[in-house]
């Protein structure tokens, strides 16, 4: 117990101070404590080469030295561990034992797999965190890695270039049994804090096939702590998978504790963030567009100069 009364508040307002402070703060997508509010307690929430982002292909910048990854261990199953928990936020599938290792792609370092996990929306038109000239996709995937020459994630996670994201954008269109090991045992994760060893299977068989065509841009995890530490690489190919199977993220899984009213986890994403100074960098032209609008008619800026042509055309005459 506490000498006195007064030692008794100091300690209890250093508590305060230091649970306010801390990395502990409750944080989600839901008013109140969605990203909006992160800064508060995350102060590089708040910096300027935060992520996701919008990708304008437009826009994007050619870069020859964006060559195509080597995946070691990707097609493996012996001796990787893979378990899957609901962390209140996502459904995350933690790596461990054999290395699983990307090099290439334009980056000098090897950077090891630690962790997959999903963003998703309550409906097709929401869901990812990037976005493709202001088009969302249902969901995203990202694979996260580490710096190979740091011990732990931990270590690497406040360093530059310390941690590479790859990121994938989902489609609907069939169903995708490459995902059933995941979405089959979401009964046994459909709470926070629960999770479940998966049978291994080859992390390869969920990417698309072209692995070849990929944005870059360096930016930040995209919760808290936010921190700028990212290199990430977007690919242009998409991941398919069937509506039921994402009516499976979006009903099956659950934000709150086993003990409390069910909610969905549903719209974990976060908005996108300004790009300032940074750019986007592609790794083949076929990644660099003028978008096309929804209607499949050609956006303003192309009619303007359509429009254009057509005067000088009529004047000249
Ligand atoms: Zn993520």
């Amino acid at each position: 117990m506490c000498g006195s009364v007064s030692v008794c508040l100091s300690v209890f307002a250093a508590w305060i101070a230091i649970a306010e402070s801390g990395s502990g703060n409750e944080w989600g997508y839901e008013p109140g404590i969605g990203p909006s509010t992160w800064s508060l307690h995350y102060p590089q929430c708040g910096g300027s080469s935060q992520s996701p982002i919008s990708v304008d292909t437009a826009s994007a910048v050619l870069d020859k030295n964006l060559t195509a990854f080597t995946f070691s261990g990707y097609d493996n199953v012996n001796n990787i561990s893979m378990s899957m928990k609901n962390n209140g936020h996502t459904v995350q599938i933690d790596l461990t034992g054999k290395l699983m290792t990307i090099s290439g792609g334009g980056v000098s370092d090897i950077y090891r797999a630690k962790q997959f996990h999903f963003h998703w929306g309550s409906e097709d038109r929401r869901g990812s965190e990037h976005d493709i000239n202001d088009n969302h996709f249902p969901m995203e995937m990202h694979v996260v890695h580490y710096n190979s020459k740091y011990d732990t994630f931990e270590d690497a996670v406040n360093e530059t270039n310390g941690l590479h994201v790859l990121a994938f954008l989902f489609e609907v269109g069939t169903v995708n049994h490459h995902f059933d090991e995941i979405i089959h045992h979401f009964y046994q994760i459909a709470h926070k804090a629960d999770h479940v060893n998966l049978t291994t299977f080859p992390l390869s068989g969920l990417f698309p096939g072209d692995l070849k065509v990929y944005y870059r841009y360096h930016g930040s995890l995209t919760t808290p702590p936010c921190s700028e530490s990212v290199i990430w690489t977007i690919f242009k190919e998409t991941i398919k998978i069937s509506e039921d199977q994402l009516m499976k993220f979006r009903h099956n899984v659950h934000r709150n504790y086993a003990n409390e009213t069910d909610r969905d986890i549903s719209n974990d994403f976060r908005p996108t963030q300004h790009l300032n100074h940074r750019f986007v960098y592609a790794s083949d032209t076929s990644a660099i567009y003028k978008p096309i609008s929804a209607s499949g008619t050609l956006v303003p800026s192309s009619i303007c100069i359509i429009a254009i042509i057509f005067l000088l055309f009529v004047f000249t005459w």
